[in-house]
């Protein structure tokens, strides 16, 4: 079977990265991609088992979307994100809350919407976190993102864990293995699940007991 694993960015105007990830933990294929319609296609032409997405997949309960002009509320008084980043943030693991405020809501509508429509064409999706997954499986010694250290402390940590590795991988690239790899790990049973399956759970690497 095989999983892919999607690194996202708000716009179609940046190219988001898309891996394809066998069983045994080694890359078929890395590729770039634009619109929406492109990563369908590729899905299509790979028939995935499941698509690991690292971006919010899913709204609070209550909010029928991120607009301050709309009247819809939490559900949940006083909540400011989904279950999921609450329990994310209780675990010390930073993140976005998913809100009015979000700074990152064309990147969530994004997410929302392809999660439909892959879910419509029959794909498993589900969402990742390659913030989270680092943290998990590397540890809380991970260079801040975006740094050149993160990008080389990144590949060295995969390299182990993941044949077929492209050196020239970006952190987008970078975050598109962490995600088919959470997704694989899924698919082993090797993942936590945090959240609620109305807002969308978010799928971890197992922590250690
Ligand atoms: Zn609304």
């Amino acid at each position: 079977m095989v999983v892919l694993g999607v690194g996202l960015r708000a716009s179609s105007k940046r190219s988001s990265t898309v891996v394809a990830l066998d069983q045994d933990s080694s890359i078929l294929s890395m590729e770039t991609f634009g619109e929406d319609d492109e990563l369908a296609q590729f899905a299509q032409d790979r028939k995935p088992g499941l698509i690991s997405i690292g971006a919010p997949l899913g709204l609070p309960l209550g909010l029928c979307c991120l607009e301050s002009t709309c009247s819809c509320d939490f559900a949940t008084p006083q909540r400011k994100g989904r279950l999921s980043e609450l329990e994310l943030s209780r675990m010390g693991i930073s993140c976005f809350f998913t809100n009015k405020g979000s700074i990152i809501r064309s990147l969530i509508y994004r997410g929302i919407a392809l999660r439909e429509r892959l879910q419509g064409l029959g794909f498993q999706v589900v969402e990742s976190y390659p913030h989270a997954t680092k943290m998990i499986l590397f540890g809380d010694k991970v260079p801040p993102k975006n740094s050149a250290a993160s990008l080389a402390f990144l590949k060295e940590r995969l390299s182990p864990l993941i044949a077929g590795l492209d050196n020239h991988m970006d952190s987008n690239g970078c975050d598109a293995v962490l995600n088919a790899y959470t997704g694989l790990l899924h698919t082993q049973d090797g993942t936590d699940v945090l959240g609620d399956e109305q807002e969308g759970i978010l799928v971890l690497p197992k922590l250690p007991r």
